[in-house]
Parts: structure tokens; sequence; C-alpha cells
């Protein structure tokens, strides 16, 4: 019998498993698909390989995982993408070149934005380190008081009250860098940039310069697939194909999991990597309910094409960059950046471009030409009419090439579409919906909604990990290091084992 079950492959599952298998606890990871990986995988697709995310890692490399698991012996190499973003807009407005460089960037400005951005950069660094340091152990009142400094603390409880236009006005930042800032934070979060609680995504940017941006050779999957390498190589087993129907509970403590096909698994302690909701709601009796959880639609969506060459943006024309280097946000003005109705795509959307066979030849469709990555926001789960046959796939790429130089339609070659509903269907993600931890620093240090900020729940034995938990969204696995974290001390085993 194991001693923990991990529900979920994806790369927090597999980071939680992997601590734990290396601490000596025998570890069963069950996960629905035939592959590891979840959202940060990499599948074949149109010829080609796809990553399912984006593929920009950020957070994790912050995280310790890379280098505390070994994850380069088990083939993971990370390649520095710098600029770490591209933004331009629907209109006129000019192009922000992103650096890791803060010097670099602002040399990229001109001088009264550039004293601008300066102080924004400045006054946000504490807040951008606390993140980090906060989310590099299982949060609580006493992490808080020792990692902020009173002022930091002071910010902290002031911006996340404030909206991230507010806070990003504040400093007399443009429009046009505001737009950028506002498309991957609260934009890929489906929240309005101007809607209050939204002022911590300030704090993003600049951990892409505290940071970097990196992205795995080969493809996202590189990362999963080394952290599954590492579970294997420790004793741990890998069940794929494998969908769990319910939890196994015995008064009030778990006793293990029912797969779809009928068959049990036990083991006195499960870790569910999933949307929490689902665990919580649907595989719990209902005498162990606790609390509300509403359910969200999902709000994002994605195209991957097989392209002669990429787009040629007229925007960055002038600009002295490598195109598609980084990724190419394309935003709205923030006033326009405001969900649409839940049943009608926004327009004009948000696009992140990405190319990633620029950077990494190795992503190159074997057949010749590039692998483009279109991400397009926001794109409802109820799309009037469905989206079975819509056209609306087809009318993103041509709103692509809107953008760019003539003749970039005519060499997209094979390409499909990921619309919520195929998130859905294909990892689980119910009515499309990515999990996102929406609580923010704060109240996770204070302990708020304890299964997603402390991991552990009521039922004994029962854990939840993943995205729907603090830190949250992104490919960062901090969430599945600080759930093995609670998982040893709740076995009376020591946490976090040195050496690789
Ligand atoms: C289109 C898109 C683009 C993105 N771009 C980026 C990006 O550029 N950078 C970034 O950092 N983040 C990005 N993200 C977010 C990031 O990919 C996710 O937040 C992250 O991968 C979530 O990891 P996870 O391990 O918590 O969950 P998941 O990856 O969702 O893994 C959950 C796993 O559980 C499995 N599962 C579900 N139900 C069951 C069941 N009943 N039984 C067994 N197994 C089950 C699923 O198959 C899946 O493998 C993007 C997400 C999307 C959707």
């Amino acid at each position: 019998m194991a001693d923990v079950i991990v529900v979920g492959a994806g790369h927090n599952g597999l980071t939680c498993a992997a601590y734990l298998a290396r601490a000596g606890v025998r570890v069963v990871v069950v996960e629905a698909r035939d592959t590891v990986g979840g959202c940060a995988s990499t599948v074949d697709a149109i010829g080609a390989r796809v990553n399912i995310c984006n593929c920009d890692h950020t957070m994790v490399l912050a995280s310790g995982i890379v280098e505390e698991l070994g994850l380069a012996k088990h083939g993971l190499t990370y390649l520095d993408v710098d600029p770490v973003e591209v933004a331009i807009g629907w209109g006129d407005e000019p192009a922000f070149v992103q650096y890791r460089s803060v010097d670099r960037t602002v040399a990229g400005l001109p001088a009264t934005i550039a004293a601008a951005y300066r102080r924004y950069v400045d006054a946000t660094l504490p807040l951008a380190r606390l993140v980090l340091a906060a989310a590099a152990a299982p949060p609580s009142l006493r992490s808080l008081l020792r990692l902020a400094a009173p002022r930091t603390a002071a910010q902290l409880l002031s911006w996340r009250r404030r909206s991230l236009l507010d806070v990003l006005g504040e400093f007399g930042l443009p429009t046009w860098i505001q737009s950028a800032f506002a498309t991957t934070g609260p934009g890929v979060w489906g929240v309005s940039p101007a809607a209050p609680g939204t002022g911590m995504a300030a704090a993003g940017p600049v951990v892409r310069h505290l940071v970097g941006v990196g992205r795995p050779a080969g493809g996202s999957g590189a990362l999963p697939d080394a952290l599954a390498a590492v579970v294997s190589a420790s004793g741990g087993s890998i069940r794929t194909a494998s969908p769990v129907a319910e939890l196994v509970v015995e008064g009030r403590a778990v006793r293990g999991v029912r797969l779809a096909d009928g068959t049990q698994l036990a083991a006195p302690a499960v870790v569910c990597a999933v949307d929490p909701r689902t665990v919580l709601v649907d595989w719990l009796p209902p005498s162990l309910r606790r609390g509300t959880w509403p359910s969200r639609d999902g709000y994002e969506s994605k195209v991957d094409a097989v392209v002669a060459a990429p787009p040629a943006f007229r925007a960055l024309s002038t600009v002295d960059i490598v195109p598609h280097m980084a990724t190419t946000v394309v935003s709205p003005p923030p006033a326009a950046m405001v969900a649409g109705p839940a049943s009608a795509v926004s327009d004009p959307p948000m696009f992140l471009v990405n190319v990633p066979s620029v950077r990494d030849p190795a992503m190159r469709p074997p057949g010749g030409g590039h692998l483009l990555s279109l991400e397009v926001l926001w794109t409802p789960y109820g799309l009037t009419g469905g989206w079975a046959g819509s056209a609306e796939p087809r009318r993103w790429l041509t709103r692509l090439a809107s953008l760019a130089e003539p003749g970039f339609l005519d060499g997209v070659g094979a390409w499909r579409a990921m619309t919520p509903v195929d998130y859905e269907r294909d990892f689980g993600l119910t009515r499309g919906y990515a999990p996102s931890f929406s609580g923010g620093p704060l109240s996770a240090l204070l302990g708020r909604r304890r299964e997603l900020t402390r991991y552990r729940t009521a039922v004994g034995g029962l854990f939840l990990t993943g995205a729907g938990t603090f830190p949250g969204a992104g490919v960062w696995g901090a969430s599945g290091r600080n759930t093995a974290h609670a998982v040893l001390t709740a076995l009376g085993r020591a946490t976090y084992p040195s050496g690789s």
C-alpha cells in the first residue's frame, strides 16, 4: 500500500510527489491523461510538438525546485528569454520592450517615461521580493512578520485594495505600458485591471526583472517530464490513463481513491493536485463539505499553427530586436480591457503571440516552417452558438494578420484551436476554467481559506495542492513544494531533503 496518493500529474502534483518520494515516502501519482504535465505539457499535434500553455516560465526559476530536485540531471535545460516581453497595441501606440535589465529597459524609453519607470521599479522591488519569499514556504503569520519590513507591509495593505491601473497611474506610467502590464496580470486572470483588488499585480513585471523568463529546451513539457523522472528514480510510481472518480472516506478520514473504472487504491493520505472545487464539492460526501465553492467559467483559448514564417509586426519594424525571441503581447487600451458579455469574445481581443521555434530550434516543425502559439482572451466558455464549428478561431488569425506585413495568412498550414470546452474535455478543467488562487499574499499569510493556504483540509489525511492553492496559477511549483512540506510535517518526517 502507498503512504500517499497524489491525484493529478500536472507540474504541481509531480513536484509534491518528487519531494515526498525523495524523503522516502511511498508515493503513487494517479493521472487521468495518457501523459504527465497537465497545462505545462508539450504534446503531439498538427504535425509538431506543441505547448499547452504559452510556455514562458518565470516563477519556477525562483522556486529552488530546479536545483533542489536536480532536474538538469533528468534532461531539463532552460533557455533565457531576453527581452522578457514585447508589447504592442491595436492602434498607433509605441511598442514597449521590457528586458531583464532595468537599465536596458529604461534606455529604450523617452526620458520622462524612463524616470517614471525607474520610480515604479524602485518602489516595487521590495514588494516583488516579498512575493517571492512568501511563496517559498507554507505561509504563516510568523513568516509575514519575519519577511515584511513595516514599510513594505503597509504598501502591501494599500496596493491589495487598489486597482492595477490606479497603482501604475500613480507613477505616471503611460497608457501603453499600463496596457502591457495589465494583459500579463489581471488580463490573464480574467479580471479587469480597473477592478479594486488587482493592485498587487504591479509587482509582476518587476518580478520579471528579478528572475527573468526562461523556456525549457524542447518545450514546456521538459519540466514535468524531468519531475516525473525524479519521482520514478526515487521509488515512486506514476499511473496514467487513470481518472479518479471520487475519494474513499471513512468517518472523517480519507482512505484512498476510487478510479472511474471502479478500481480502489488505498492510502492513509491523499494529495489532490486538481481544482479544489472538484475535490471539496464533487468528491467528498455532502456531510464533509465546508464553505462555498462557486464555479467559474474559463475564458482563454489558444491557436497553434504551423506557419511558413512568423508574423512581421508593422509596429516593431523600427524596433531594434530579433523578432519573436520573446512573447509579443497585443493589448487593447486599459479602458477597453474588460471582460465582455459572458457569451461573446472581447474585441479587440488580448493576444499573447509566441513563436517558440524562433528561440528554440528544437521546436521547429519537422516539415519546416515555424510554430505559432496564439493565446486569446477573453473567449467565453458559453459562446453564443457554441464553439463547435465557430468561425471565431479563424477570425483571430485574420486579426493577427491585420497587424503584420501582407502574406502571413498565406503561409498558415496545419492549425488547431483549444477553447474552454477543449480544456474541459482534455484536461479536466471544469467549464474550461484553469484554477487560480485569488486570495493574494496577505490572506495566505493570515491563513484565510485554510484548505487553500495551509494545504490541509478538515478531512484527516486529505491535502490540496495545485494552481488553485497558494501562491496560485502559473508554472511555479511552489504550491507542490509547500504541500510536500505540509505532508511531511503531518507524517512526522524531516522536511525538504537536501542534496540532489
Ligand atoms: C492557455 C494557457 C496558457 C498559459 N500560459 C502560461 C505561461 O506562459 N506561463 C505560466 O507560468 N503559466 C501559464 N499558464 C498557467 C499554467 O499552465 C497553469 O497554472 C499550471 O500549469 C497549472 O499546473 P497544475 O499542476 O497546478 O495543474 P494542471 O496542469 O491543470 O494539472 C492537473 C492535472 O490533473 C489531472 N486531472 C484532472 N482531473 C483528474 C482526475 N479526475 N483524475 C486524475 N487526474 C486528473 C489533469 O489531467 C492534469 O494533468 C497557462 C495556462 C493556460 C491554460
